[in-house]
This record gives structure tokens, C-alpha cells and sequence, in this order.
């Protein structure tokens, strides 16, 4: 939908085109033509947009207006004049200028606007409240009941330092304001007093005054109330130079009510919209900044969702909706807006995700249309794998086997992610993929976050070879193997004498050719950038799309998987491989390594082992490498009869795969390491899982690691000790009590953390930024947004009859989402 701006010009330059035409005989007469311009000149000119554009469309309305126009000749100058206008994106790169461009907004102010994310004045209308102050209810002094929250403004009649000793004899210095008028008054006391406060309450000011109504004595008292000063505070008039302008209009109301001789408590009367506070900007000023904002350019934003669905949600014009949230009215559903229920916040909440939606079904759509080489139907080999597994597919494996094996089949490259618990059997589904692809004489590559994850999966997948005889050429890649090594691996890949490479982001590197290369599996790609991916994507040398298989064990919320992977099809395994019992978690304090090293016996006189992990922020530091190194040193004294092992990302490759394999085997068992070992590790026999440090862990990460024991038919125990405590890690350690469901745990981790921090995206820039919608508060208009979305798509692939659309999302969400081969 176009913008109130837009459809007035739309009309404008109709009128001129009607002026230009040359006069028929039958024709009206001229000066009428020329009235009708300027009428719509003036239409256009009354909308809340910048002064550049209403000083020309002035200048229009002028000419037309003129007695003795050459209306034809004025009109083709102004059609050409206003092309641009209409021309897409033309609006947003109004909104996109910068916001020293807003009156009042001086080069000082707009840098501290732009340090903190608002640069452009579209980032300042998209700066919501995050709550609002209803001020409608104004009461007089004498009116003021005990025991309520009134909002009124009154006169200061007299003030007074005090001081007073605290708790522990300190003294603190107070403040006590009288304020009131003829016919009553009431304390207004701080018991931190300050300078600024003696400042800005002086006697004769007028406040604005909100706070709760207590008794004191015999008299009403209302402590550390919000007070707003009503005229010039003596800062602001003794020069502050950037910004005075921008606080005059407010003050001048704020100057007549105090100066008058009545209070025109009616102009006070407001729903006031509070912000999230910006350092170095006072919270009027910002509010001043951002109305003005609002009132030169909300008629210039334009709407991309679909009309019929604003409508069927009774949504309001997203014009109406900024004006409604940056400046409610008296009549405002205060509760809703401050819920963030209102249709408003709505309105603009779905455009947004609307956008994003539509960046994400682009891409799938341009993945979609890319061809692939079908592999399949099944052959000999792969029946024969599945049916040699150890072990039975659960349903849910069988399900998700079922779903990429179909898209397998297909001519286009599959894009799914596989999304399942950890140990819940997501190797074993990729394991068969692979063998699919190799029947079909292609290669497959699976590509690991770090070393030890991708020898891990090595070795599992050598199991499985063995195991059921499928015959599959592996090997890895990864950095720390020896040059000539990686030499002979990247040799026999481009030789296509390897059907299956494992490997880290080695295998992206340039010098690595895979010409035969039919299915990319991505294992914990939440690690890796969209990029990545598709640079894996790109090694095959044939012109045909590798299919995609996305693995994460990190079980990720629906609503994020939904917009994080909005181009994939997802596969989901939820359950556990029959016979595991559930981890039993505790959590142990500083003092209690005693019942540690009980379990630890235990654990070990039952035949089964044991890991203990410690945090590793970086593979470089050297405090928690050394603690890991003391506690297997301290362990090993403590249990002689045990044999341990330490593993850290330090060690080399060689050294770290022995360690692994001697635990897997059962030589060792007892496993100190860092948490290199978070994900993937798969040995059955390990029972006991010890997390040293479990503050220091992400919820995520601690639910890994607790996933590594109980894989096996004897249960788990996860003794997580904690050595010093925060809120935020508090909350952790009771999520893992509460439950042991992955999605549980991540719903948790979403809250605790918010969804950037969740991703760990801000560093790797996967996670768009967002504005104004939040993937958890506003999870329900996701599923919303994404089927409008991939409708649009579905009917208008490339945007042709989109243009504004397609403009915005190329603007806002191309480089993020990297569309470009879009189009
Ligand atoms: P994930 O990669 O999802 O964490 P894995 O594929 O590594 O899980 O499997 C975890 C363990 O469970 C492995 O030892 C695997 O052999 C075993 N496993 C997988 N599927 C089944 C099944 N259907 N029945 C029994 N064990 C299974
Ligand atoms: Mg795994």
C-alpha cells in the first residue's frame, strides 16, 4: 500500500497530466485545470512530511495558483519535477537521511542518537515506548487522597536540606519540597538529597508531580515522587544551544501554565510515551525529537503487508499506528498500549516481520529453483544399510528419513534442517543419506563446529560403516592433521575417490574441491553463518546444487527455527532411542565436593564412567586450562585404582583422538576435559557427568553436556557445581532442575537470555536486527507474517508487481539474509 504521501501525489501528478494535455475545443477551461493542481498541491502539502517536500509542493500550489499561469507549460515542468517522487524506494531513502535532518536535532545531539542505533530518522520513528506515563487523571492539591497514586501540579512553596543518619549511622543529606496552592498542600520528600535536586525544586517553580499519597502525621506526604519540571528549568535557559528549540515548544506550554493565572490543566492532560533511556539525551528532549519526527514523516512510511490482512485484523494505517504510539490521545487504551497489545504496536510489529518473511521466502524460492541431481529411488545399498543398522529407527527417525529421502529425490536441492535432542539419532538419518548419495556415485560432506566434533563424527560414522558393510569411502579434514595428510585427502576428493568427507571450515577453503558433491550436511549450524553454507554449497564443480542437510542438536524454539530458518523445511526428532532412562540432575555448592567424589566412586565400582568438564571460555586461557589439568591431577591421586585422562583443545589432534578413543573403549574411566567435549561425544558407557564451574555455562551448553551421559540403557546422573551465583545463572541451573526436555530448556534459555544473546548472533551477524518486533513477545505474528509472506511469494516470485516491496526488503534484509542471487 502506498503511503498517504504517495497516493497524494499519485493524484497530484494526475491533475497535471490533465493540465498538460493540450485544450480541445470541448475542453473545460484552463483556470480550472490549474485550481484543481493546486488544490491537490495543497493536499499533499498538509501531510506530516519534511519542509524540503512541502516547501516545493508550496511552490507548486503558488504557480497554479497564479492568475495568468501557462498552465500546460507549469504542468510538464512539474511532472518532471515530481518523476522521482513516484519512483520506489524514493520515500525510504527520505526516511533513511539522517537525523540531524529533524528541527532541533544539532550535529552534538544527532551523534549521540546515532551511537546508540539511531541514525537515520527511520530509526527514530521506529523507536517505540517501552512504557507509557498516564497523566490524564490530574488532581487538585486539595483533592489528594491517602493511599492513592494522583498526578497533579502544584507550586513549590517552601524547601528545606535536611539530614538524617541512615541504617549503620551514616549520615545521609534529604530534601523536602512543600508544594501546593490556596487550598492545600503536600510534602514531597527525598531521602538522598542533591545538588541538581535543589536546582531544578526551587521555590515559585511548578511541577508536574506523580506519586503515591501517604499519611504523615497529620499531614499527606508523597515520597521520591516523578516530578517534571513546568517551566524552563535554569539549565535550559541558561543556554543549552543544541536542542533549545526542540524544548521550547514543549516548555511554552508547560511556562503558560505556570506563569498564568489559572493552570490550563487540560493542555496537561496527556498519555505520555516513556523510552528506553539514551545516555547523554534527556528523556523530554529525546521525546521532543522524535514527536517532531513523527510529524514530518509518518505520512511518508509506506505499508507492504497485504491489505486484506490489515483489514481482517483491524489494523490501523501504519501512519496512524506511529502516530497512535508516539503520541496517544486522551482516549488511548493506556493498558493495551502499554501490553504492546494495541492494534498499533501490531500494525507495525507485522510489517516488519512481514519483510523478513519475504527476505526468507525469496531466498527459499531462489534455492527452490536451483537444479540438483535427484538421488534416488533407494538402491540396493541403502536398503541394505538400514536393514544392517544395530539397532531399530525410532518412529520419529523413520519420519525424518521418510522427509529427506523424498526431497532426495527431487530435482532441486534439498534445503531441511534436522532438528532433534541430543543423542535422539540425527547421525544415523545422515549416515543414510550419505550412503543414498554414494549409490548414486556422488560425494557427501559433513562439516563439524570444531575438531573434536568432527573426528567424533568420523568415528561414529566408521562404526556405522563397519557395522552394517555399507562400504563408504571417509575420511576428515581438518586443520590440525599433518600437511601431507590433508594433501592426500584433498587429492582423493577431487579425484571423487572419497564418497564421504567429514571435516571443520576446512572444508570451505578455497584449495578444497569436491566436484561430485550431491548433499552438504551442516551439523550445529547455528555456529555457522548462512554463508557457509552456501559456500559448502558451492564446491561441487558440475553447476548442480548440492542437497542441504542442516543438523542441530541445539533444539531451537519453533518461533526462532521458523524465522531463523524461514527458507528450510524442517525435520523434527523428539524423541529418545527406547530404553534411556533420564538424567538425574542436582546441583552442588562450593563445600559439598565430598558428595563429587562419592558419586565418583560409585560410578566407577559399578564398571561405568565418568566425565568431568570445565569451563573453557577461550582454548587459550591459560587459568582454566590450569585448573583442568590440577582437578585430573587431583583425581588421579584421589582414585589410584582409575585410569584418566585429560582432553583440551590444546592438545593436538593425535593426542586428543587417542585420549577420546582410550575413553571410548573403556581403557580409560574417567575423562577430565574443557568443554571441547560438549557436543557429539557418544560413548554408551559413561554414566556420570560432573560440570565444574556450572555458573560459567550457557543453558544450552550445560544441556549438551548432560545429554553426553544416560546414553546408554543405565541411567544418568549431572552434578553441576556451582561456585558462586548470579540471577542469570540462578535461573539456569533451575531450568536444567525443571526439566530435561531440549525445547523446554531452550524456551527457558530464550527467555533468560533474550534472542540475540540466544543465537550468540550479534557477533555473527545471523540473527537479523529487528526493530520493533520480538521473536518471543511477538511469537504468535511470526507464523502470521511468514504465511502472508510466502504467499506474496508464492503468486509475485520476483516482486515485479511488488516494486516498493521489493525495494524495502533488498534495503533492509538483502545483505542480512544474503539474497544476492535473488531476483
Ligand atoms: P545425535 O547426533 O542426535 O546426538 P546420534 O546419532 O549420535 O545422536 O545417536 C546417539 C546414540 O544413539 C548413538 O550411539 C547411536 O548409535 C544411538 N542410536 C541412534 N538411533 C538409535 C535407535 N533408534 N535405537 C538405539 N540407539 C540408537
Ligand atoms: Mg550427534
Amino acid at each position: 500500500m502506498a503511503s498517504p504521501f504517495m497516493r497524494a501525489v499519485q493524484e497530484l501528478q494526475e491533475s497535471l497530466v490533465r493540465a498538460a494535455a493540450p485544450v480541445g475545443p470541448r475542453d473545460g477551461p484552463v483556470p480550472e485545470r490549474g485550481a484543481a493542481v493546486a488544490e491537490a498541491a495543497a493536499c499533499a502539502r498538509r501531510l506530516a512530511i519534511p519542509a524540503d517536500l512541502r516547501n516545493t509542493l508550496r511552490s507548486i500550489e503558488r504557480a497554479f495558483r497564479a492568475q495568468d499561469a501557462d498552465v500546460s507549460a507549469l504542468a510538464s515542468r512539474a511532472i518532471s519535477k515530481l518523476r522521482p517522487w513516484t519512483e520506489p524506494g524514493w520515500a525510504d531513502g527520505i526516511l533513511a537521511r539522517p537525523v540531524s535532518r529533524i528541527p532541533g536535532v544539532g550535529p552534538r545531539r544527532a551523534e549521540a542518537l546515532a551511537r546508540r542505533g539511531l541514525a537515520t530518522v527511520a530509526q527514530l520513528l521506529f523507536h517505540l515506548p517501552t512504557r507509557y506515563d498516564d497523566r490524564r487523571a490530574l488532581t487538585r492539591v486539595d483533592e489528594l487522597e491517602v493511599g492513592r497514586r494522583a498526578t497533579f501540579v502544584a507550586r513549590v512553596l517552601a524547601t528545606e536540606v535536611g539530614g538524617s543518619r541512615g541504617r549503620g549511622g551514616r549520615f545521609r543529606r534529604t530534601f523536602k519540597a512543600l508544594v501546593g496552592d490556596d487550598q492545600g498542600n503536600v510534602m514531597l520528600r527525598w531521602f538522598h538529597g542533591t545538588d541538581q535536586m535543589k536546582e531544578t525544586i526551587r521555590k515559585g517553580a511548578t511541577l508536574l508531580v506523580t506519586g503515591d499519597v501517604k499519611r504523615y502525621r497529620f499531614d499527606k506526604e508523597i515520597v521520591h515522587p516523578e516530578i517534571e519540571r513546568l517551566d524552563p528549568p535554569a539549565a535550559a535557559a541558561a543556554g543549552e544551544h543544541e536542542g533549545r528549540r526542540a524544548e521550547a515548544s514543549e516548555d511554552d506550554a508547560g511556562r503558560r501554565a505556570g506563569e498564568g493565572p489559572e493552570l490550563d490543566l487540560e493542555a496537561l492532560r496527556a498519555v505520555v510515551p516513556d523510552y528506553p533511556a539514551l545516555e547523554g539525551i534527556p528523556p523530554r528532549t529525546l521525546r521532543g525529537f522524535i514527536e517532531r519526527a513523527v510529524a514530518a514523516h509518518a505520512d511518508l512510511v509506506e505499508s507492504h503487508l497485504p491489505e486484506s490482512l490489515a483489514r481482517e485484523r483491524e489494523l490501523p494505517a501504519v501512519a496512524e499506528a506511529l502516530r497512535e504510539i508516539h503520541h496517544p490521545g486522551v482516549e488511548a487504551d493506556v493498558e493495551a498500549l502499554r501490553r504492546r497489545a494495541a492494534p498499533a504496536f501490531e500494525r507495525l510489529v507485522l510489517e516488519e516481520l512481514y519483510g523478513l518473511e519475504v527476505g526468507l521466502a525469496l531466498r527459499r524460492h531462489a534455492y527452490a529453483r536451483e537444479p540438483a541431481l535427484p538421488i534416488g529411488p533407494d538402491g540396493p545399498r541403502v536398503h541394505a544399510a538400514a536393514e544392517r543398522l544395530p539397532f531399530r529407527l525410532t518412529q520419529t527417525q523413520r519420519r525424518s528419513w521418510g522427509e529427506i529421502r523424498r526431497d532426495l529425490g527431487r530435482s532441486h536441492p534439498m534445503n531441511r534442517l534436522l532438528q532433534g535432542d541430543v543423542g535422539s539419532g540425527k547421525t544415523v538419518v545422515a549416515f543414510l543419506a550419505a550412503v543414498a548419495v554414494a549409490e548414486r556415485g556422488r560425494q557427501s560432506a559433513l562439516m563439524a563446529p570444531t575438531e573434536l566434533l568432527a573426528e567424533q563424527h568420523a568415528r561414529t560414522l566408521s562404526r556405522l560403516i563397519e557395522a552394517t558393510g555399507a562400504e563408504l569411502r571417509l575420511d576428515w579434514l581438518v586443520a590440525s592433521r599433518t600437511p601431507a595428510e590433508r594433501r592426500s585427502v584433498r587429492d582423493r576428493l577431487a579425484a571423487a575417490e572419497i564418497d564421504l568427507v567429514v571435516g571443520t571450515h576446512a572444508l570451505v577453503q578455497a584449495d578444497v574441491h569436491i566436484p561430485r558433491l550431491s548433499l552438504a550436511v551442516v551439523d550445529e549450524q547455528h555456529r555457522f553463518g548462512v554463508l557457509q553454507r552456501r559456500a559448502l554449497g558451492a564446491k561441487a564443480e558440475d553447476g548442480l546444487a548440492p542437497h542441504v542437510l542442516v543438523m542441530t542438536a541445539t533444539p531451537i524454539p519453533r518461533t526462532l527455527a521458523l524465522t531463523l530458518y524461514g527458507d528450510l523445511d524442517v525435520s523434527v526428532i523428539d524423541e529418545l532411542p527406547p530404553g534411556r532412562a533420564p538424567v538425574a540432575t542436582h546441583v552442588l555448592r562450593e563445600g559439598e565436593g565430598r558428595r563429587v567424589v562419592e558419586h565418583i566412586r560409585e560410578a566407577a565400582r559399578r564398571g561405568e564412567q565418568i566425565y568431568v568438564v570445565y569451563p573453557l571460555v577461550e582454548e587459550t586461557e591459560k587459568s582454566d586450562l590450569r585448573a583442568a589439568r590440577e582437578s585430573a591431577e587431583k583425581i588421579r591421586r584421589a582414585f589410584p585404582e582409575l585410569n584418566v585422562d585429560l582432553v583440551h583443545g590444546r592438545l593436538d589432534a593425535a593426542a586428543r583422538a587417542l585420549a577420546m578413543e582410550r575413553f571410548e573403549r573403556g581403557e580409560t574411566q574417567l575423562l577430565v576435559s574443557t568443554s571441547v567435549i560438549e557436543v557429539g561425544v557418544d560413548v554408551p558407557r559413561a554414566t556420570l557427568m560432573v560440570v565444574e564451574h556450572a555458573e560459567r555455562f550457557g543453558l544450552a551448553q550445560l544441556h549438551q553436556l548432560r545429554g553426553r551421559v544416560g546414553r546408554g540403557e543405565r541411567p544418568g546422573t549431572c552434578l553441576l557445581v556451582a561456585r558462586g551465583v548470579g540471577d542469570e545463572s540462578e535461573a539456569r541451573l533451575s531450568a536444567l532442575l525443571a526439566t530435561t526436555d531440549g525445547f523446554e530448556i531452550a524456551d527457558a534459555d530464550l527467555r533468560i537470555r533474550g534472542p540475540g544473546e540466544f543465537l550468540g548472533t550479534r557477533q555473527h551477524g545471523k540473527l537479523p536486527d529487528l526493530w520493533v518486533a520480538d521473536l518471543l513477545r511477538d511469537a504468535r505474528l511470526i507464523s502470521v507474517a511468514r504465511e502472508a509472506a510466502l504467499e506474496t511469494v508464492r503468486e509475485d516470485p520476483a516482486l515485479a508487481r511488488h516494486p516498493g516491496l521489493r525495494c524495502a526488503v533488498e534495503q533492509r534484509w538483502a545483505e542480512r539474509l544474503s539474497l544476492g542471487q535473488v531476483g
